[in-house]
C-alpha cells in the first residue's frame, strides 16, 4: 500500500506501474500537454514532470510510497525539490545542451502512433505539420534593405521603463515590453515594411513529412529531421523530432523481438495433441501442431522460432513467436460417474492415502469471500450459539 496516490494518478498509473509503465505515460502526457501545444495547460504539464521525476527515481518513488509528497520535500534537504518541468522534457527527449541551443531554435517533438504491423512490415507514414519559415521576400529582414533602424522608443533594448511615484519621495521603476517595437528593438517605417509578412520576418507554411517506420524499430524512438523545426531569423533552426509510440496489439505482445500470446488448449488437446491457427502481423497463417504425446501444461511455454519480430537493420533475423498455454477444463458433469472409471484406466494411476482413524475427514467447498464467510459463521452460531466440531471460522 503506498501513502498517496496523487503522483501516479497524474500519470494515469496504478501504484503498481513498471518504471516502463511509467516512462510511457509521462512520455504520452509531456508530449500532449507540453506549453507549445498546449499553452493553456502549464500547470498541468509542471506536475506531470514533478510526477515523472518523483517516480522515474527508484529511491525517490519508495520514499513517496512510504510518505507521500511530505517526504519527497522534507526529505531531499534541497531548496525546491523539484526540476525545471522544461529540463526534464529535455531530458528525456534528448535535446541539446543548453549552450548548443542558444544558437538554434527550439526542436519540436510529435509522437507518432505505429502498430505493431508497422513495426513488422516497416510502414511510411506522412505527417503534415506547420511550421515558421523566413520569409523568402524579405530574407527574415521584414523590411526594404536599409529600412530596418532600432526602435526610437526603446533604443533596441526592446524593453520600456517607467518611473512611479509611490510616495514622498519614493519612487519605483517598472519595466515592461516596448509597446513599439513588441521586444523586437526595431522600427521600420510602415511603408517599407515587407508586404510579404508585414514585417514579422517569418511565415507559417505546412509541410509534409515523410517518416519512415523501419523494421524492428522499438517503443519510444526517436526519428529526427534535421533543421526541419521553426526558423527564425539568427538561428539554426531546430529538429523535428518524431517519437513513436507503440499500440497495444489484440493478440501479440511485445518482448525486445520476441512475439507473446495467449493460446488456450482444450483438456483433451492438452493430452492428446492439438493443430491451432495463428494468423502473423504480416496476414500468413501458421498451422500449430505438438509432437504426438507431447503434454501441454497450464502456464508452459512453446516457441516457434523465426516469428517475432525482425530485428532493426538487420530485418531478415526475426526473435521468437513465444506461445503461453492455458488449458480449458471440462465442466462439471461432463461424463456420467459410470465412465470415470473407464477414463481412469487410461490415466497415470492416481496417489493412494493410507487412512487411519485419527484423521479427520473434512469436504471441499467454493472458497467464500470475506463477507460471505462471516455471515455464514454468523448463521451457524445463532442455530446453536456455540462453535460445532470439525469446520470452526475464526474471526480475527
Ligand atoms: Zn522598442
Ligand atoms: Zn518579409
Amino acid at each position: 500500500m503506498v501513502k498517496e496516490s496523487a503522483f501516479y494518478d497524474t500519470l494515469g498509473v496504478k501504484p503498481t506501474a513498471t518504471a516502463e509503465q511509467i516512462r510511457k505515460a509521462y512520455r504520452r502526457l509531456a508530449l500532449k500537454y507540453h506549453p507549445d501545444k498546449n499553452p493553456a495547460e502549464g500547470e498541468r504539464f509542471k506536475l506531470i514532470a514533478q510526477a515523472y521525476e518523483v517516480l522515474s527515481d527508484p529511491k525517490k518513488r519508495e520514499l513517496y510510497d512510504q510518505g507521500g509528497e511530505q517526504a519527497i520535500k522534507g526529505g531531499g534537504g534541497g531548496v525546491g525539490g523539484f526540476s525545471s518541468p522544461m529540463d526534464i522534457f529535455d531530458m528525456f527527449f534528448g535535446g541539446g545542451g543548453r549552450i548548443q541551443r542558444e544558437k538554434r531554435g527550439k526542436d519540436v517533438v510529435h509522437q507518432l502512433a505505429v502498430s505493431l504491423e508497422d513495426i513488422y512490415n516497416g510502414a511510411t507514414r506522412k505527417l503534415a505539420l506547420k511550421k515558421n519559415v523566413i520569409c523568402d521576400k524579405c530574407d527574415g529582414c521584414g523590411g526594404k534593405k536599409g529600412s530596418v533602424e532600432k526602435c526610437p522608443n526603446c533604443k533596441g533594448r526592446g524593453i520600456e521603463i517607467h518611473i512611479q511615484q509611490i510616495g514622498l519621495g519614493m519612487v519605483q521603476q517598472i519595466q515592461t515590453m516596448c509597446s513599439e517595437c513588441h521586444g523586437q528593438c526595431e522600427h521600420i517605417d510602415p511603408k517599407d515594411r515587407c508586404k510579404n509578412c508585414n514585417g514579422r520576418k517569418i511565415m507559417k507554411e505546412r509541410k509534409i513529412l515523410e517518416v519512415h517506420i523501419d523494421k524492428g524499430m522499438q517503443d519510444g524512438q526517436k526519428i529526427t529531421f534535421r533543421g526541419e523545426g521553426d526558423q527564425e531569423p539568427g538561428l539554426d533552426p531546430g529538429d523535428v523530432v518524431i517519437v513513436l509510440d507503440q499500440k497495444d496489439h489484440d493478440l501479440f505482445r511485445r518482448h525486445g523481438n520476441n512475439l507473446i500470446m495467449k493460446m488456450e488448449i482444450l483438456l483433451v488437446e492438452a493430452l492428446c495433441g492439438f493443430k491451432r491457427t495463428v494468423i502473423t502481423l504480416d496476414k500468413r497463417t501458421l498451422l500449430i501442431t505438438s509432437k504426438p504425446g507431447d503434454v501441454m501444461r497450464v502456464g508452459n511455454f512453446k516457441s516457434v522460432l523465426n516469428e517475432g519480430l525482425p530485428i532493426y537493420r538487420d530485418p531478415f533475423e526475426k526473435g521468437q513467436l513465444m506461445i503461453q498455454f492455458s488449458v480449458k477444463f471440462p465442466p462439471y458433469g461432463w461424463i456420467p460417474a459410470q465412465n470415470l472409471t473407464e477414463l481412469e484406466d487410461l490415466l497415470p494411476p492416481r496417489q493412494k492415502v493410507a487412512i487411519t482413524a485419527d484423521m479427520e475427514q473434512v469436504e471441499l467447498t467454493e472458497c467464500l469471500l470475506e463477507e460471505q464467510r462471516k455471515a455464514y459463521c454468523g448463521e451457524a452460531y445463532k442455530e446453536d450459539q456455540k462453535p460445532r466440531g470439525g469446520v470452526q471460522c475464526q474471526t480475527s
